[in-house]
């Protein structure tokens, strides 16, 4: 099919990597509706704060013609880092000039969902339609069938649905796997009026306290709070004892679990609130890919799960619809499109997935905060070179 004659792409989720393929179809005309099971505001608590990394991310924000509005809400001093010994030893802390502008500026998930959302035509999303199941109709189309009973055909369908992925079982039986890595999501919120000394020691941005199997990642977020994720290498079922527990006992346990930790990181715990939230880490195998099918495929973290430590998994799901844009930019055909997408798409997650991986490896690792620390440093020499 000439893609001049497509007459409905069906983007089933509407996170940033969603949004941002709906945002660069609409820019070229093409029909699409994105379907997403949530409520408007889906996006508005999930996650913190993101860095949009130039070389990715921003490629995106640039060919939708929103990068100036994104540097406008984006927060430059966030990249303030500070990698730290579970003793207190700090191996490595940088403060950034604000009148720098550095290519990993952050902005919070909400605020980047927001900017892309504004400039989509709001007929062209649904809430409350939660993909169930897909057929091959007579005519080749695709329909969809979502759990609210609502259909839709489309001569694409693009699964940008995320980790736990509905539309990834129509290409693939690849299942995601567990990293060995899980965390309890803490929040300290208004630290600027109610934590200012937590404030201070962190700084503007992201804070790594290593130590062996376990981590403190802390960031600052626009709204004000410090987001902590106190994570863990710990066995998968180990998690379920965690979630069996009171917020009160939760929160004990995690004490517990740091206590040997130096006084001014364990108050990263013991000044968080009651928001408190689980996560077991996924992924997909890097390298992962499937047949190609010319009118179903994958985007984002439907199509390559990556863990969090190297940030970069909304940069890869919004540097895939870039990706998409630029083969719909050089083929003609749908089926084209769709296998020269891919294969760029492979190609570039695969090199971001084999990061997080080595990064996982790393901060999770005897040692860690001191070779993390030589990490920042050596980058930060690469730049000054
Ligand atoms: C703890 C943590 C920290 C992270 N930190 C960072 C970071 O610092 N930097 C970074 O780059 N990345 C980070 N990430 C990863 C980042 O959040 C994801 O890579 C990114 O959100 C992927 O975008 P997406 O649009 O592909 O999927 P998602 O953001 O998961 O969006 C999928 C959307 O699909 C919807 N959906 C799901 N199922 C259905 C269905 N059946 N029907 C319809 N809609 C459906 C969901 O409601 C959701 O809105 C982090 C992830 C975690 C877990």
């Amino acid at each position: 099919m000439n893609i001049k004659d497509i007459k409905e792409v069906a983007i089933i989720g509407g996170g940033p990597g969603g949004l941002m393929l709906g945002l660069l179809l609409q820019q070229r005309d093409i029909p699409f509706t994105i379907y997403e099971k949530g409520t408007q505001d889906v996006n508005a608590d999930r996650g913190g704060s993101l860095d949009i990394h130039d070389d990715s991310g921003q490629l995106a924000l640039q060919q939708a013609g929103i990068q100036e509005d994104f540097h406008r809400l984006a927060r430059f001093d966030g990249e303030d880092t500070k990698v730290v010994g579970k003793d207190g030893t700090v191996y490595y802390t940088e403060v950034v000039d604000e009148d720098e502008l550095g290519g990993r500026p952050e902005i919070d998930r909400g605020e980047l969902c927001d900017l892309i959302l504004q400039h989509i035509d709001d007929t062209h999303i649904q809430y409350h339609y939660q993909f169930e199941s897909m057929e091959t109709l007579d005519s080749g189309r695709r329909r969809v069938h979502f759990t609210n009973g609502e259909t839709t055909d489309a001569d694409l369908v693009v699964g940008v649905d995320g980790a736990f992925s509905k539309v990834r079982p129509y290409l693939s039986t690849q299942e995601i796997e567990y990293t060995g890595i899980s965390m309890v999501e803490l929040n300290v919120v208004d630290v600027e009026h109610e934590h200012p000394e937590l404030l201070a020691y962190n700084q503007r941005g992201k804070m790594m306290a290593l130590g062996g199997d376990r981590a403190l990642l802390a960031q600052l977020n626009g709204d004000g709070r410090i987001k902590v994720y106190v994570s863990y290498r710990m066995e998968q079922a180990k998690l379920d004892e965690y979630k069996a527990m009171s917020i009160a006992d939760l929160k004990a346990q995690v004490e517990h679990d740091f206590a040997d930790w130096a006084p001014e990181l364990q108050r990263y715990i013991t000044e968080a609130g009651d928001d408190i939230l689980l996560r077991r880490i996924y992924r997909l195998p890097i390298g992962f890919k499937w047949q190609t099918q010319g009118d179903v495929t994958l985007l984002g973290d439907a199509a390559h799960l990556m863990s969090p430590f190297a940030g970069e998994g909304v940069n890869a799901a919004l540097y895939d619809a870039y990706l998409f844009d630029q083969a719909l930019a050089e083929a003609d055909e749908l089926g084209d499109v769709v296998r020269q997408y891919e294969e760029a798409m492979y190609a570039a997650s695969a090199q971001s997935a084999q990061e997080s991986q080595d990064n996982l490896e790393l901060m999770f690792s005897e040692s860690a905060a001191e070779k993390m620390g030589d990490f920042f440093k050596s980058v930060l020499d690469d730049t000054e070179d």
